[in-house]
């Protein structure tokens, strides 16, 4: 028996694959992990045509959002929905794709919930597609889509949340999906027009991820290049990056902080979905 297995294996052992068919498939690693001490407000989900990653928005305890659900509830139920709309119409513009889901989601709440309230939990948005040689990239709000192709290192970052007049709750309330302002996935299936969007052609495409905030600090804040932060994912792993954050939060607090604005707080939730580089 163990003959026969031996053998089996020396076999398989034995086929090489072209490399080329290894890095045709689109396959995601990813890491997410919330801050210390509080429930994981990030979602990522991958497949083997897609990867997704939302970041839902904190809310202050006492803040009235004239909705029952947290926004916990809300990355679940967006990232269910856009699994839903990606798979059942696999080629349409990730735009219209994001404005279906969040659709959708107004269901979810149930009839329960004030959909006009400027306070309804949300979640910023990032997709990466394949579509045939192309694959396609959408962003909403502050997380990031960054990839390497044969012009260097390009990153997709909504910047709109950075520039607010104000960081009040009232003043954010009252920007938050509008011209003036900026756009973030909640009720208002509108702000799914606002996302940035774009496509790579695949084989030009060397390196490729997409985060939450929680990691893009290490280049915001920690003063790591993005080409270091694949390096390090290459090295060691989606794993290695949240660490990395960590570490850095814990050890270098004082660059935390964004002139003008809030605090910065000392830890957030963390997630990344890389795609494996090829051979
Ligand atoms: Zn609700």
């Amino acid at each position: 028996m163990d003959t026969v297995r031996a053998a089996r294996r020396r076999r398989i052992d034995a086929i090489d694959l072209p490399l080329h068919v290894v890095g045709d498939a689109m396959d995601f690693a990813f890491a997410t992990e919330p801050g210390p001490g509080r429930p994981n407000e990030d979602h990522v989900i991958v497949s083997a045509g897609f990867a997704i990653v939302l970041d839902g928005v904190t809310q202050p305890p006492d803040l009235d959002t004239g909705c029952v659900h947290d926004p916990v509830w809300l990355v679940r139920e967006l990232g269910s929905c856009l699994v839903e709309a990606l798979t059942v119409e696999p080629t349409a513009p990730l735009d219209l794709t994001l404005a279906a889901a969040i659709d959708r989601v107004r269901g979810r709440h149930g009839g329960r919930c004030d959909l006009t309230d400027p306070n309804s939990p949300s979640s910023t948005v990032a997709i990466v597609r394949e579509r045939g040689d192309q694959v396609d990239y959408l962003v909403l709000c502050d997380s990031s889509v960054v990839f390497e192709d044969g012009a260097g290192i390009t990153v997709i970052h909504d910047d709109r949340t950075e520039t607010l007049p104000a960081y009040d709750r009232h003043t954010v309330a009252r920007l938050r999906n509008r011209p003036e302002g900026f756009w973030v996935a909640s009720t208002d299936p509108a702000a799914a027009a606002e996302a940035l969007t774009g496509s790579v052609a695949r084989n030009r495409l060397r390196r490729l991820l997409l985060c939450t905030d929680g990691i893009s600090r290490l280049t915001e804040f920690f003063r790591l290049s993005w080409g270091e932060v694949f390096s390090l994912v290459e090295r060691s792993g989606p794993r290695a990056a949240v660490d990395a954050v960590r570490r850095y939060e814990v050890a270098c607090p004082e660059l935390l902080t964004r002139p003008g604005r809030a605090r910065v707080k000392r830890h957030d939730d963390a997630t990344i979905a890389v795609l494996h580089s090829r051979a």
